[in-house]
């Protein structure tokens, strides 16, 4: 029996094993994205997830959670039944999780929400990447500040929920806007997690145009004034992670930034101590590079 794999899934989604309920994105149009440039959006049939469903364990024998494929699965038409059979067939899972688009999950409805936490579907990874209205709009998102709050409430009352934040995305230009909106759009929607990713630009998507000419992509110290920013302004209950490589800062080839994790707003003073002291580095220190310098010459991989 042959397996479709999905492509992508989230760092913290490694171990879990992967189940393809869409092929592609819905939505398709962000402007920095590639992820799924080259497919056409499908919602695959019933009876194949199925099958794949009752032989999960051959393909993940060490696995103890589960991820839905690909970017938006809540819109497959079945949605409710296929994490029922997964649930039934699976004992063994702890946690069900899928990624979903914030306007989706806006917009739908309470009882099927509900549904789909009684079935077993437990945490949601959302695109956030912004909070501030003029750069949703730039990169083309698709959602609003409001969608983003809507979709983070309605999500919480039944799901643990991750937003994703995209560090560096309104440039140079909008960096303290970007960092400000974000903040307050996670005050308001109080996700579980929020995980930073610092911006890849990846060749041939529509961002990498706007480079140069919309936005001034940052530097490392430009980079943890953002982050700075950010933590500084967060004052829901949330735990923050930089668990990304993106966010690493090197010097001669060893990464002497990783990041920042901890509980906010409990573990603020930490965390800004930690970006204070790389800011000093950065300050003293010849030729840091970001993850993307690091990537552009081979050293990484992202
Ligand atoms: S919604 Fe997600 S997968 Fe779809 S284009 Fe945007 S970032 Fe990419």
């Amino acid at each position: 029996m042959n397996y479709d794999y999905p492509p992508y899934r989230p760092p913290s989604e490694a171990g879990s094993a992967l189940l393809r309920v869409v092929r592609g994105c819905t939505w398709n149009r962000c402007a920095f994205c590639s992820m799924y440039k080259d497919l056409k959006f499908e919602q695959r049939s019933k009876e194949e997830i199925f099958r794949e469903i009752e032989h999960l364990r051959e393909f993940f024998p060490a696995a103890r959670t589960a991820f839905l494929g690909d970017s938006n699965p809540l819109v497959h038409k079945d949605i409710v039944e296929i994490v029922r059979y997964l649930r039934e067939k699976n004992p063994w899972i702890e946690r069900v999780t899928a990624y979903a688009r914030a306007r989706t999950v806006a917009r739908m409805k309470r009882e099927k929400l509900e549904a789909l936490r009684d079935v077993g579907l437990n945490r949601l990874h959302i695109g956030m990447e912004s909070g501030d209205e003029e750069i949703l709009e730039m990169i083309g998102k698709g959602a609003t500040s409001e969608d983003l709050i809507n979709a983070g409430k309605n999500a919480k009352e039944f799901f643990e929920v991750s937003f994703y934040y995209i560090l560096g995305l309104g440039g140079r230009e909008k960096l303290k806007n970007h960092a400000l909106n974000s903040a307050m759009v996670v005050n308001k929607a109080k996700p579980d997690f929020v995980r930073v990713r610092t911006l890849t630009v990846i060749p041939g998507t529509p961002l990498e145009r706007m480079v140069g000419r919309k936005i001034t992509l940052l530097t490392p110290e430009e980079q943890l004034r953002e982050l700075k920013i950010l933590v500084e302004n967060i004052d829901t209950e949330t735990y923050f992670t930089c668990d990304h490589v993106s966010n690493y800062l090197f010097h001669n080839n060893r990464a002497f930034f990783m990041g920042v994790h901890g509980r906010l707003p409990d573990e603020r003073e930490r965390m800004l101590e930690d970006i204070e002291n790389a800011l000093e580095l950065v300050n003293v220190l010849d030729d840091v590079m970001n993850s993307n310098d690091m990537a552009k010459l081979g050293r990484i991989i992202m």
